[in-house]
C-alpha cells in the first residue's frame, strides 16, 4: 500500500491530497446524515467509510505517522477493554509474576496498572494483550 500511497503523493502532492482528506470526510458526514434521516439506505455509507479510510491511511503515509497511530490506537483499545471488562481483572498483590503474560517481573516501575484494577507487567505486555484479541485480519 505505501508505494500506492508514495505514487498518489507524487502525482498529486501533498496539498492536494490533504485537500481530499476533508473532501472525503465531508461526503461521509453528509451521508450518515442522509441515513440517519431514513433518506438513504446504510449500505451506501460502504462507500463513503471506504474513502475515508483510505485518505486516513494516505495522511498517515503523508506524516509518517503509522507507528505512532497503531501504538496510539492499541493502548486505546486497551484501554476500552479495560473499561468493557474484557481483560481480567487481577491485581498484582505480591505476585512475582505478571498476571496477564505470566512473565517474571523483571522492573517494578515498569508494571502498568490503572484506576481499573487491570494491570500489566509493561506497556508492551498491555499492548501485547490487545493484539491478541484483535480480530482476524487486524483492526
Ligand atoms: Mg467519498
Ligand atoms: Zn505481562
Amino acid at each position: 500500500m505505501k508505494e500506492l500511497y508514495q505514487k498518489a503523493l507524487e502525482l498529486w502532492g501533498k496539498d492536494l491530497q490533504l485537500n481530499m482528506v476533508f473532501e472525503e470526510l465531508g461526503e461521509l458526514i453528509t451521508n450518515l446524515s442522509r441515513v440517519i434521516r431514513g433518506r438513504t439506505s446504510p449500505t451506501d455509507l460502504a462507500e463513503e467509510i471506504a474513502d475515508v479510510e483510505i485518505m486516513l491511511e494516505q495522511l498517515t503515509y503523508i506524516y509518517k505517522l503509522e507507528e505512532e497511530v497503531h501504538h496510539t490506537k492499541t493502548e486505546k483499545l486497551v484501554r476500552l477493554q479495560e473499561k468493557l471488562g474484557i481483560h481480567k481483572k487481577i491485581l498484582w498483590f505480591n505476585n512475582s509474576e505478571c498476571p496477564q503474560c505470566g512473565k517474571a517481573i523483571e522492573d517494578p516501575k515498569k508494571i502498568r496498572a490503572n484506576e481499573t484494577g487491570y494491570s500489566y507487567c509493561s506497556d508492551e505486555c498491555a499492548v501485547k494483550h490487545v493484539d491478541e484479541n484483535a480480530p482476524e485480519g487486524g483492526y
